[in-house]
């Protein structure tokens, strides 16, 4: 697939890449997705387009298959260079929201006061989503688009496909000639990725809508996968079925651990978890169970009742029914 290439970036201050990659075609050539917002990222960028015999200038469009910062954070960046910006609808919402509230990082993901993470998680927590919003910048997208449409671009027809999860607007791209599938931080071949609630989010079920999603991408069969972070995904359907099974499994397990006593989302997450080293890792594993419970809601499974202003959760019994004898 010489119209293919993959372009590994540097996350400064965090570990591993993240895998733009460059389409090209007779027409030009576009990327998909950008990296972060940082000098270092922009020398390489640079270095490496013009390897193709490129200038950031030069690209027909960039596509961001998400508004976070490894993905969007120099979509700023192309937008002086002249080069259009397309993402989601939903995600161009998401990124608007994101930059309008900078003094919300601290409740971004909902689980303070409500929730009752402790004062001393904020610092922590506090300061890596600071660093994260220092590696993106603000913009509004030059184009929106919605599952289903097609992109036309570098001599490729790319079908999106929109996969909410991991933010509310996420989506994958289809090429249709080759069946190969971006796939962004849908699925990735060595991790799963974070899904949780955030104010950025437009359900109580965020992880409902990753299942579904996962679903959508088995479906169409298995395909070879270029995804943002790690190795190739040799099979995506496969692939999303094993992330699902992941999920179903902490889903059942989160269940499990519900009884009629009620219980805050972090007694959950201690219980199931134990106590992690660091304040960011307890936090993240206290948001991923509050996807959980918030998912055995939605499924009827279980019942969020608040309490003293903290929200608990209980097991949902449901009432059996008489048996009438005639
Ligand atoms: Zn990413």
């Amino acid at each position: 697939m010489d119209w293919l290439s993959p372009i590994p970036l540097s996350m400064p201050g965090m570990l591993g890449t993240v895998a733009c990659y460059l389409l090209r075609g007779p027409d030009g050539a576009v990327l998909i997705d950008t990296g972060m917002n940082d000098a270092s990222v922009v020398t390489l960028l640079t270095r490496c387009l013009k390897e193709y015999g490129l200038v950031p200038s030069s690209l027909q469009a960039v596509i961001c298959t998400h508004y976070h910062c490894d993905h969007a954070g120099l979509g700023a960046f192309f937008q002086s260079q002249g080069v259009p910006v397309i993402m989601s609808e939903v995600d161009a919402r998401a990124l608007t929201a994101y930059f309008s509230h900078p003094d919300r990082d601290f409740e971004r993901a909902l689980l303070y006061g409500a929730h009752g993470v402790p004062d001393h998680f904020r610092q922590a927590v506090g300061d890596t989503f600071a660093y994260l919003r220092s590696q993106h910048a603000p913009f509004v997208p030059d184009r929106t688009v919605k599952d289903g449409q097609s992109l036309c671009f570098a001599g490729r027809t790319l079908e999106v496909i929109a996969t909410p999860g991991h933010t509310p607007g996420h989506i994958c791209l289809l090429d249709k000639e080759t069946g190969v599938l971006f796939a962004g931080d849908h699925i990735l071949e060595d991790a799963t990725v974070y899904v949780s609630l955030s104010l950025e989010d437009v359900c109580d079920d965020v992880l409902g809508a990753y299942l579904a999603s996962l679903a959508r991408i088995a479906a169409l069969g298995p395909r070879q996968g270029f995804a943002g972070h790690g190795p190739l995904i040799a099979d995506t359907s496969r692939r999303a079925d094993q992330v699902a099974r992941y999920h179903g499994a902490r889903v059942k397990r989160v269940a499990d651990c519900l009884s009629d006593r009620p219980m805050g989302c972090l007694d959950v997450s201690r219980s199931l978890f134990g106590d992690k080293r660091s304040p960011l890792a307890r936090w993240l594993a206290a948001a991923h169970t509050l996807s959980c419970l918030e998912h055995l809601v939605a499924r009827g499974e279980a019942r969020m009742e608040v309490e003293d202003g903290q929200r608990r959760y209980r097991q949902q019994r449901h009432p059996v029914a008489p048996v009438t004898l005639s």
